[in-house]
């Protein structure tokens, strides 16, 4: 970041964020020595946690490719949508339909300083600081309004967010808002912590103690955010099994049982 970049918005570097810390696991460098101390106790629990993060932005990747390839969307809503990194929304939804409009929406205030830096060429691609549990507010938004038509389908984005709501946060009350607003032929693209075992419950112990968040919700509540909506094939799986691009081991690792994914249409 630059100087006039972090004048203009405030960073507490004495605490961790999410997304510093999610860019410290990417091997990222818009982190400060709080976000890698969470990083560190991480590992002490879960000793191939980065790999979960790579795991996850991979998946972003081929999730993209496969609304802006084969269902078309023109329209991007990317909620939680972290620091800029490898395979950006925008990068790979333009790629394949040059028209596109991606907005970006995270609290973070880091995340909006660096998107501007990356998105200063791209007048198709936007960067909002608002807080997602209200959709209302982020629906409202002046440039949520002016990028999306809400009449032509709209890919809603919630990838490695939701477990960062707690229960009483309404998960599935906050996928409702956005769904609801958006047309039939629009999709949901979700990853999110799974608890797979006892291994996922004491990553989950780890998080919540030294991040504050990060829910490890059962396959069954993971599904019912998807009530009422289409899964395309092959369902909620964990994330290397989804539309792989490379051979995938029968026996997966703990590592890889950590996250499920999955994209739904809306019918
Ligand atoms: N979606 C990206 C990905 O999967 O690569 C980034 C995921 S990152 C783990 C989660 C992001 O959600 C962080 O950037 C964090 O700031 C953001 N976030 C957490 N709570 C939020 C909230 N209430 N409103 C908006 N963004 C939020």
């Amino acid at each position: 970041m630059t100087g006039s970049e972090s004048a203009r918005v405030e960073i507490d570097q004495t605490k961790p964020s999410i997304s510093r810390v999610y860019d410290a696991l990417l091997g990222g460098k818009d982190n400060y020595p709080v976000d890698e101390k969470v990083c560190e106790h991480l590992r002490e629990t879960m000793p191939q946690i980065d790999d979960l993060a790579k795991l996850n932005r991979e998946i972003l990747g081929r999730g993209v490719r496969y609304l802006a390839g084969e269902a078309g969307l023109k329209q991007y809503l990317d909620l939680g949508a972290g620091l800029p990194t490898m395979e950006n929304t925008h990068q790979v939804a333009q790629s394949l339909q040059p028209g596109a409009n991606v907005v970006y929406v995270d609290n973070d205030p880091i995340v909006l300083a660096h998107g501007r830096a990356l998105l200063e060429e791209n007048d198709q691609t936007v960067v909002v600081t608002a807080d997602l549990r209200h959709p209302d507010n982020v629906l409202a938004h002046p440039d949520v309004q002016r990028m999306i038509d809400f009449d032509q389908p709209v890919a809603v984005m919630l990838v490695g967010m939701l477990h960062h709501l707690h229960d009483d946060e309404d998960p599935a009350g906050v996928v409702a808002g956005y769904m609801d607003a958006v047309p039939s032929g629009s999709h949901l693209f979700i990853t999110h912590f799974c608890n797979s075992g006892p291994e996922a419950k004491e990553t989950e112990n780890s998080f919540l103690e030294f991040l504050g968040t990060g829910r490890f919700r059962t396959n069954d509540e993971i599904l019912a955010l998807f009530r009422g909506y289409d899964l395309v094939e092959p369902g909620l799986v964990y994330l290397p099994q989804w539309r792989p691009n490379r051979i995938v081991r029968d026996k997966l690792t703990i590592v890889e049982r950590l996250m499920v994914g999955a994209i739904a249409r809306k019918p």
